[in-house]
């Protein structure tokens, strides 16, 4: 992906619009239980990125939660469709975890690591040699910046 590479994403219903310019880290997927609630699916998929590299259009809800490490983490929805689109870490930094779903074209992302493997579905299979852990990091935001760029 080269540096001015912009893309695009939204909520399901569209009230929700967002561009997002490049280059961007490495995605990942966790695979605790939090994230099987909060993408109503297997697994999460996101991308960290600072929250100034994200040109949003609508109105988004936030919900109040704590990450593992104690943090208070607000997932940000959006009210009409409930489509969950981004985390944020209020406390500590300017950090999001971008949802990789809600990007209109996901097509070029894969998982570069993987989190909270001991959760993961039995039928989910990591590729080798792809950074897996049986849980998380101590230090998770240094672990997704190891994890390179797209
Ligand atoms: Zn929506
Ligand atoms: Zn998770």
């Amino acid at each position: 992906m080269s540096s001015n590479t912009q893309l695009s994403g939204g909520c399901q219903c569209g009230a929700i619009r967002y561009t997002v310019s490049g280059p961007l880290r490495a995605a990942y997927a966790c695979h605790c239980g939090e994230c099987k609630k909060q993408s109503a699916s297997a697994f999460s998929m996101s991308i960290a990125i600072p929250f100034g590299q994200l040109n949003v259009t609508g109105s988004v809800k936030t919900y109040e939660t704590r990450a593992f490490s104690g943090k208070r983490k607000q997932a940000c929805f959006c009210e009409i469709c409930g489509s969950r689109l981004w985390h944020r870490t209020p406390d500590t930094d300017d950090q999001i975890t971008l949802k990789v779903g809600t990007l209109d074209d996901a097509s070029g992302f894969s998982p570069r690591g993987h989190l909270w493997v001991s959760k993961k579905q039995p039928w989910i299979v990591i590729p080798e040699g792809v950074p897996a852990f049986e849980t998380q990091p101590e230090d998770v935001q240094a672990w997704r910046e190891s994890l390179g760029q797209e």
